[in-house]
């Protein structure tokens, strides 16, 4: 198998690594239907609304 030819150095490491604090968080909304947070694009898990009408059942 291959072998790196260089090594990335500890600062270039660091930088990468710098960048994982501002990665995925999940973009939460507060649910239009019921107020309650919710994910962003995806169906409210309480309520069950996207798009101003029912998607799912919810108990
Ligand atoms: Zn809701």
């Amino acid at each position: 198998m291959a072998v790196p030819k260089r090594r990335h150095s500890k600062s270039r490491t660091a930088k990468r690594k710098a960048n994982w604090l501002n990665i995925p968080k999940p973009n939460i909304m507060e649910c239009p239907q019921c107020h309650e947070p919710k994910m962003s694009h995806r169906v409210c898990p309480s309520c069950g609304f996207y798009k101003n009408r029912e998607v799912i059942e919810v108990e």
